[in-house]
């Protein structure tokens, strides 16, 4: 198991910190586990003038699976576009082919308290939401903006093959059968023709996954479903904009954005793991980042990257047992409990492990 860390910039150390302390515990254990660490984001152009080195591609080319921190910052927010930190993120999707973006909104029992909606409504809350990475409007051309002032005309264009389609339902099937077999793909197929398409390779896929319960949703539908009984969803698949809005949403219906795990997967299983959150200027260097996340975001990829279960299995309930112990960073803590630090969390988490 190759692992590549990346840690970035920010919190980024911080909580990967954490996430290794229980790989160096599971390398102890006699698990096949190897490590190599390069330079990402801001860190790396400090270091080098660009936000992804060559070699730190290159380690990543080489391993079967990253551990992303985060990157950003205000000191480079004036840099030139393809010297920001964020560009190392795009880089690494496109040069590795990462198409495919897995990210759970699941609400811990022990913090269904967090959420802005009624602890009735998310208890026990369970989403994966997969949305596909490298199409659609974001990506289809033509796109800008032309003609005069008072004139202009802005153009952008959605835009899916049916081989993109088909791989990213691939998955979304493929992750409904491991979990609760049921899958929501998301379209506007009322409007949008390319969506149409989209839910025609879905009924058709659908005939290779008989034990896969197939529904479709409009996009509008989806959006007030997910907070009007969020419960009702095990998978839900989706394009490169409908999913970016529709996972943000889910995200926030679980209270913590330093709670919420990703990944993203190529064709191979190889794998990107990175937690949703960025960088935190605003906390960094204070002890305060929850590390859950992170740790999260290792469990996702022993499930998906190295088909390790049991490892992901022991480490979420790791982290529940922390959970349950009553201990909170300051993000979840709420009025009722005295903050831990980032690294007491993280311990906490080692020594349930
Ligand atoms: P952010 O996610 O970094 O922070 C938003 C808020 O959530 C902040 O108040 C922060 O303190 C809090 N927060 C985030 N993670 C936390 C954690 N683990 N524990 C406790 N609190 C946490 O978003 P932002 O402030 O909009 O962006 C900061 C920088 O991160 C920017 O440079 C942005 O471009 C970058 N960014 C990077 C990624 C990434 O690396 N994948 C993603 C989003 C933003």
């Amino acid at each position: 198991m190759k692992i590549a860390l990346l840690a970035g910039d920010g919190i980024g150390p911080e909580i990967l910190a954490e996430a290794k302390k229980i790989l160096e515990i599971l390398r102890k254990e006699g698990q096949p586990i190897e490590t190599e660490e390069a330079l990402v984001g801001g860190a790396a152009y400090d270091a080098t003038g660009e936000p992804l080195p060559a070699k730190t591609l290159d380690l990543v080319k080489r391993s079967d699976a990253v551990l992303f921190g985060a990157v950003g910052g205000p000191r480079y927010d004036t840099l030139p576009r393809d010297k920001r930190p964020e560009k190392a993120i795009l880089g690494l999707r496109k040069e590795c082919d990462f198409f495919a973006n897995l990210r759970p909104a699941t609400v811990f029992p022990e913090l269904a308290d967090a959420s802005t909606l009624k602890a009735e409504v998310v208890s026990g809350l369970d989403i994966m939401i997969v949305r596909e990475l490298t199409g659609d409007i974001y990506f289809g051309q033509p796109r800008g903006v032309s003609g005069n002032k008072g004139e202009r005309v802005g153009i952008n264009t959605m835009h899916y093959t049916e081989p993109q389609i088909r791989r990213i339902l691939h998955v979304g099937f493929k992750t409904a059968r491991a979990r609760g077999k049921q899958l929501t793909s998301i379209d506007k197929m009322n409007v949008l023709e390319t969506t149409q398409l989209w839910r025609d390779v879905a009924d058709e896929i659908a005939r290779d996954y008989p034990d896969v319960r197939l529904s479709h949703m409009l996009v509008d539908n989806c959006a007030m479903q997910l907070v009007r009984n969020p419960r009702q969803f095990d998978v839900v698949v989706t394009g490169n904009m409908f999913g970016d809005i529709l996972s943000d949403e889910a995200s926030m219906l679980t209270g913590s954005i330093g709670m919420l795990p990703s990944a993203s997967l190529d064709a191979n299983g190889k794998g990107l793991y990175e937690p949703i959150h960025g960088s935190a200027p605003d906390i960094a260097g204070k002890g305060l980042a929850n590390p859950l996340a992170m740790i999260l975001s290792m469990a996702m990829m022993f499930r998906y990257t190295f088909q390790r279960a049991d490892i992901a299995d022991r480490i979420e309930k790791a982290v529940r047992a922390a959970l349950a112990s009553g201990l909170r960073t300051a993000d979840i803590a709420g009025t009722k409990s005295k903050p831990v630090t980032t690294t007491e969390m993280g311990s906490a988490v080692v020594k349930a492990l």
